[in-house]
């Protein structure tokens, strides 16, 4: 008996230390931290926290990525006809928020939703106080059996936990997507126009609704949910994201670090290459 009394103990101790450290652990680097008043520092060690990449620039009025100078519309959302109202993202897709994300998506570490959440939290009070609800990107019934999780929906939950907005599940996936990939844009929307669909139309009628999702990178996923859920009634959606992907050209001109991010932008910039091969009449988003 007293050996089981011992042994829980000895449990319960390393659990205690294994919350404890990660509470006062940068999420970037591991080092101590004593804690700040900004979420930043919050959760990440002074140095760290100085060099997220905070997307608090100039960015498009519409997509929300960054711009070189203000302008009113980024080249990818200039002629295209959108869904959404706009998106936002308190990150620009770098190092180490696109690890951090990639992390929470790939490597089950489901806490770091509520680290990244937190930021988001704050871009949605910024932006999207009229919102009637926040809901997030779904997955398929076979993805979310297969990975046990939706980081877009632990993102979303954060976020509604810090806000108060309620939270609903208002789109079902209906199909795979496994080569979305490698897809442009164009070929991404057509690809993707069946996929989504409204659960419940009562719910969302005449409604403001927040979409989340880790990354807006070519904007097809949030454009077809978007698409989904105006058709389904909704009155108006917004998209909100951990990080948006910079235009490769964009990121060259503000001199944007690639480390990470290179190989994110190698992508886009070919789907942007094969997009500008396309006659204009074929880049309407509908
Ligand atoms: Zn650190
Ligand atoms: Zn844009």
């Amino acid at each position: 008996m007293s050996n089981l009394k011992e042994k829980l103990l000895g449990v319960w101790k390393a659990v205690k230390h294994e919350f404890t450290r990660l509470d006062r652990t940068c999420n970037n680097c591991g080092r101590e931290i004593f804690g700040g008043d900004t979420v930043a520092e919050k959760y990440f060690c002074k140095d760290c926290a100085e060099n997220l990449p905070f997307n608090n620039g100039f960015v498009c009025s519409h997509c929300g990525r960054r711009t070189v100078a203000p302008t009113e519309l980024c080249d990818d959302c200039t002629g295209f006809e959108s869904s959404f109202a706009r998106a936002r993202s308190p990150f620009y897709y770098a190092p180490p928020v696109d690890k951090l994300i990639r992390d929470t998506k790939f490597e089950n570490r489901r806490y770091l939703a509520e680290v990244l959440g937190s930021f988001a939290a704050d871009t949605f009070e910024k932006n999207f106080s009229d919102a009637d609800m926040i809901t997030f990107v779904p997955m398929s019934a076979k993805e979310r059996k297969a990975k046990g999780y939706n980081h877009a929906e632990l993102i979303c939950r954060s976020i509604s936990k810090l806000t108060g907005a309620r939270q609903e599940e208002t789109i079902v996936k209906v199909a795979e997507t496994d080569r979305q990939a490698r897809l442009g844009r164009n070929d991404r929307l057509k690809n993707l126009k069946s996929v989504f669909k409204v659960r419940n139309k009562a719910l969302i009628e005449g409604k403001t609704v927040v979409l989340t999702d880790d990354v807006l990178t070519t904007g097809a996923t949030a454009e077809a949910c978007s698409a989904a859920l105006i058709k389904g009634g909704a009155k108006r959606v917004y998209v909100l994201t951990i990080a948006s992907v910079t235009d490769p050209k964009v990121a060259r001109a503000l001199g944007q670090e690639t480390g990470g991010i290179k190989n994110s932008l190698k992508k886009r910039a070919r789907k942007l290459s094969k997009n500008a091969e396309r006659k204009p009449s074929d880049k309407k988003r509908k």
